[in-house]
């Protein structure tokens, strides 16, 4: 039996579900793990989250597909990338099977949120782990929690993706040998004063530049770009402080192995941003939001796939990306996990 709610009515917020799945770290080794109905966390006060912010989080999602299978998208690519966020974090790892096992587990104990098939919705997966031990000299804590929650999410964009509006922000992401490439919660804790100071100033992202020459094109703070070349390749930054997006790999390899197009992971410069075809962000929550515009400092950059579509090549991107996770498309092996 499914939750009674209107799913075409959901929007990207928090939303309570029954189950969460949580592991405790001590004495050196990972508890079995359980799933728990309590949906808060109690803690010390001194815990090393609270005072040093050690620690961070993943994010995926849980579908379900035409032929009404609950499944989800490369969960073994999570368990990985949290992998080195704990690693760069000074945080015990924990096992990538036992994440992905952990993760069908929720999802199937909260399988009547997961939105049915057509309404665009889906459950949001947010597997986190931080610091529970009490610290107060600077140093890594010695216990820790793992946990996951999940919340019906619905499309990002409601009524479809209307091309965005973005600006090359002055404040800088990450350092060249940083943290830029990990998942860590202090991340975005610091790019709240430049999102709010974008929205204020009328522009819905930040476009970040490398912070040590300002001259080569990051991303934004929750997503990575992509861009269309005049003769129609699919190019994406390659830094060494960028997160490395799930969603944008596969959309690389979904550009050239489902459509054709020549893909490339270079340095992109803000000089070159003039050139190209098509710009869209990429991540979990939207797959893909298109660019229209990238305002430098009051000189407008525009795309001539314009304000009101997204890019032909976007297009076909999203399509192709949103038809696999939802069983429409065949799906390169391994992509798709089932759950139920
Ligand atoms: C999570 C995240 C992304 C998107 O990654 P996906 O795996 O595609 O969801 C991009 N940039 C940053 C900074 C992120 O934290």
């Amino acid at each position: 039996m499914k939750q009674d709610i209107d799913w075409s009515k959901l929007g990207f917020k928090y939303h309570t579900t029954d189950i969460r799945y949580i592991s405790n770290y001590k004495n050196g080794s990972w508890d079995e793990g359980q799933l728990s109905t309590n949906s808060n966390v109690t803690i010390n006060e001194s815990a090393g989250v609270l005072q040093y912010a050690q620690t961070c989080f993943e994010g995926l999602k849980a579908y379900t597909t035409k032929d009404n299978k609950i499944v989800c998208f490369r969960p073994d690519l999570n368990a990985a990338r949290m992998e080195e966020s704990c690693k760069r974090l000074e945080m015990p790892v924990f096992n990538k099977e036992r994440f992905v096992n952990a993760v069908k587990e929720v999802v199937k104990a909260n399988a009547s949120w997961v939105p049915p098939y057509g309404y665009g919705a889906s459950l949001y997966i947010r597997p986190y782990m931080f610091a529970s031990g009490a610290v107060i000299g600077v140093k890594p804590a010695d216990e820790y929690q793992f946990r996951i929650f999940t919340t019906p999410v619905g499309p990002y964009f409601q009524g479809g993706a209307k091309p965005i509006v973005i600006r090359i922000s002055d404040f800088d992401r990450a350092a060249p040998n940083g943290t830029g490439h990990i998942k860590a919660g202090l991340n975005y804790a610091m790019s709240l004063h430049a999102i709010v100071d974008a929205h204020n100033q009328g522009f819905a992202e930040n476009m970040y530049l490398d912070s040590k020459t300002r001259t080569k094109v990051e991303e934004t703070g929750g997503a990575n770009f992509i861009f269309v070349t005049q003769d129609n390749k699919v190019i994406t930054p390659k830094s060494s402080s960028i997160l490395p997006s799930i969603t944008r790999r596969s959309l690389l390899y979904v550009a050239e192995h489902y459509l054709n197009l020549k893909v490339e992971e270079r340095e992109i410069y803000k000089e070159e941003l003039k050139d190209f075809k098509e710009c869209a962000l990429c991540g979990t929550a939207a797959v893909l939001s298109p660019v229209g515009k990238i305002n430098d400092h009051g000189k407008e950059i525009s795309f001539p796939s314009g304000m009101e579509n997204m890019g032909e090549i976007t297009k076909k991107l999203y399509d192709t990306l949103v038809g696999i996770q939802l069983g429409e498309i065949e799906a390169p092996k391994g992509w798709i996990e089932v759950i139920l």
